[in-house]
């Protein structure tokens, strides 16, 4: 059984289709990638895989239970296994590193303060920080901070994270200390969404990668299959222009 099925997304803003008939069936600790043009709804995926944009229509499955989009409850448990990280790391600029990432955990899901903190410590030693947990946003650089929010989104203990053009905003010689911490999220067998403009690394990491164009999947496959070996056209055309 797959860990999560997506079945006929459709989504709009503003009555504008932006996303269609998108299915797809992810296991668990598969990493997936989306690639594709700028405006291709890869962000709106995304948005709608975690809960924070509900479709016209379709739903997913996750570990075999049917999310209903319309029912607030099954948003919610959506919700609660879903963690994403955007290009804006969006910390909170007033509390230290340790409390960004345990805030969550402890106020909004209620678990054990104690528990939290050894989690984050850990969390924190993991994405290489082990010495930053007083530090505050400001005192950090754009990697690091990055690191934070990755950490921040592990601590809620998700089971699949999404990562949304996490290295985008970050300078050239910054990028792989980032890359490095998604690297071993994937070989410690999270399940992850990524969008990402590294095409090396999204076919280092990938297990299956989708091209998405206006809105739609117009092709799944395996890297060697997608970058070397594209069957439909308008993949072509994007893999010949980023390669
Ligand atoms: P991608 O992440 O692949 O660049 P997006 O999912 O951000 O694509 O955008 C898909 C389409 O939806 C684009 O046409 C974009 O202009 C539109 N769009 C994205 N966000 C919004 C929004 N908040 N309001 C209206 N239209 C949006
Ligand atoms: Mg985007």
């Amino acid at each position: 059984m797959p860990q999560l099925e997506i079945v006929n997304l459709k989504a709009s803003y503003g009555g504008q289709t932006v996303l269609e008939d998108i299915n797809m069936a992810v296991e668990k600790g598969e990493t997936i990638s989306l690639i594709g043009p700028s405006g291709s709804g890869k962000s709106t995926l995304l948005r709608v895989l975690t809960g924070l944009l509900p479709p016209i229509s379709g739903h997913v499955i996750l570990d075999g239970k049917k999310i209903d989009y319309r029912n607030k409850a099954q948003v919610q448990e959506l919700r609660r296994h879903m963690a994403i990280v955007f290009q804006q790391y969006n910390l909170f600029q007033n509390m230290s590193v340790m409390k960004n990432v345990t805030i969550a955990p402890i106020k909004i899901r209620g678990r054990d303060k104690k528990e939290v903190i050894e989690y984050a410590t850990h969390l924190l030693e993991r994405v290489g920080l082990a010495d930053k947990h007083d530090a505050y946003p400001d005192e950090l650089s754009g990697g690091q901070k990055q690191r934070v929010a990755i950490a921040r989104a592990l601590a809620l203990r998700p089971d699949i994270i999404l990562l949304d053009e996490v290295t985008a905003a970050l300078d050239p010689e910054l990028v792989n200390e980032v890359l490095d911490v998604v690297r071993l999220m994937a070989s410690q067998g999270m399940t992850m969404f990524i969008v990402s403009h590294e095409m090396a690394f999204v076919r280092e990491v990938s297990a299956k990668v989708v091209f998405m164009a206006s809105g739609h999947v117009v092709e799944v496959g395996t890297p060697e299959q997608i970058f070397d070996n594209p069957t439909q056209q308008r993949t072509k055309d994007f893999v010949g222009k980023i390669l």
